[in-house]
């Protein structure tokens, strides 16, 4: 392999650009010519590619966001439109494509390697740690750790107030950011799209725990199982205490990207370069037991929900 190409895409997450630089340096290192996709599947479609150089890297590894930017292009899921590409892929003479990613991104991906015979390798970069294959992605931990610190800070004023907080964090159609957020701040009820809950049984547990001397509840609430607005709703009208909701939003994706992942994103970017030089492809790089695998970029959905019930599991034995 001679020319290479990365990209960024999905929803950004803090460690896609420690990622990247370990992808561009470990490239160079090997001999390989790197040139950065812009604006993922979007750039991809219209030719928007830049070489890429050491330096070209430099002082991104502690930078949140990605400097090639990303996009969604849902146009992607449409042959004709890959077809497009692929010729414009071809032109640039590239051998291999990185793509940095989601679960959403690495579907493209699957696409990529099977239709256009070009050898692709996933990196996992999403807050939503949703991908099966590896224990963590790349940029989940960062996006933790600020759920976290935001909700010991509302639970400060929960607890001065005597108040229900209703806290919505993100995760798309995945509750693991929240059960994980709820597990780390021992929330009173953790609300995840992959388990049913009832708002009458919620109440009561929290009119307990207040009847045994609790100064407040803390209630975190997935994006993909409700919103933030509609739980606060439904509490507010079986219940006298005062309730206030706090969507975190995007101030969860953001911001430097923690020790953690930038020693993962660094250890990703890296094997999936040495990974792809060695053959390897429609595969994506993780994380198991400290040891980096490959798994197939085409994968089995459960896996994720089971992660997260065992999570929910934990929460309950232990909030
Ligand atoms: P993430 O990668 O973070 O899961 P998305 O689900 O938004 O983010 O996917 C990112 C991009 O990947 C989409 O905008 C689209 O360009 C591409 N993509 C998603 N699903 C498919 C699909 N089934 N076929 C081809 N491309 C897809």
């Amino acid at each position: 392999m001679k020319r290479i190409a990365v990209m960024t895409s999905g929803g950004d997450a803090a460690g896609m650009n420690p990622a990247l630089r370990a992808v561009v340096r470990s490239a160079i290192d090997a001999g390989v010519e790197i040139f950065g996709i812009r604006r993922g599947f979007a750039g991809l479609c219209e030719g928007d590619f830049v070489e890429m150089s050491a330096h070209s890297v430099s002082g991104i590894l502690q930078r949140g966001g990605t400097i090639l930017r990303t996009f969604r292009h849902p146009q992607f899921d449409r042959r004709e439109v890959r077809d497009a590409a692929a010729e414009v892929f071809h032109r640039a003479g590239f051998d291999g494509l990185i793509i940095i990613g989601g679960d959403g991104s690495f579907r493209g991906g699957h696409c990529i390697d099977a239709e256009w015979n070009v050898p692709v390798i996933g990196v996992p970069g999403t807050i939503d740690n949703d991908i099966p294959g590896t224990d963590y992605s790349i940029g989940y931990d960062t996006a933790l750790n600020i759920a976290v610190d935001a909700v010991d800070k509302i639970r400060d004023t929960a607890t001065s107030h005597g108040r229900i907080f209703v806290v919505e964090v993100m995760g798309r159609n995945s509750g693991m950011l929240a059960v994980a957020t709820g597990l780390c701040c021992g929330a009173e009820e953790v609300l995840v799209p992959e388990a049913p809950f009832d708002y009458d049984e919620i109440v009561r547990d929290i009119e307990q725990g207040y009847n045994r001397g609790k100064q407040h509840a803390i209630i975190i609430v997935a994006e993909g199982a409700t919103s933030a607005h509609t739980a606060t709703e439904q509490i507010r009208t079986r219940t006298t205490k005062e309730v206030r909701m706090v969507v975190l939003g995007h101030i969860q994706r953001g911001g430097d990207p923690s020790a953690f992942d930038r020693i993962l994103a660094t250890r990703l970017g890296h094997a999936a370069v040495e990974r792809l030089l060695d053959g390897a492809r429609g595969v994506m790089v993780g994380l198991k037991a400290n040891e980096v695998t490959l798994t197939p970029l085409k994968k089995d959905r459960n896996k994720a929900r089971q992660a997260v019930e065992y999570m929910l599991g934990l929460h309950h034995c232990t909030r």
